[in-house]
């Protein structure tokens, strides 16, 4: 099971649906994907589920996994990818 699907689990969070938010600019999407971002804070699962979702390909590249939307795991990619040049 990858880790993201921790949070999957209804006893911890009601509606796992707040991780795949529709859009970046509706400011009641803002508000949900900021909701899944504090879910994240305090899951141990974190370290790990940002690490699928950076290598995780296609499956991972939508919604907020280990505390990160899909634009910072984009830029945080770039990042590794520059380093590593
Ligand atoms: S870090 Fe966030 S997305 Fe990943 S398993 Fe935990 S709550 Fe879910």
């Amino acid at each position: 099971m990858p880790p993201a699907m921790l949070c999957a689990d209804r006893t911890l969070v009601p509606d796992p649906d707040v991780f795949f938010p529709i859009s970046t600019i509706d400011p009641r999407v803002v508000a949900q994907t900021e909701q899944a971002k504090q879910l994240c804070a305090t899951c141990p699962a974190r370290p790990a589920c940002l690490q699928t979702a950076l290598t995780g390909g296609r499956y991972t590249s939508y919604g907020v996994w280990g505390g990160e939307d899909e634009d910072q795991r984009r830029r945080l990619l770039r990042r590794r990818a520059r380093s590593t040049a």
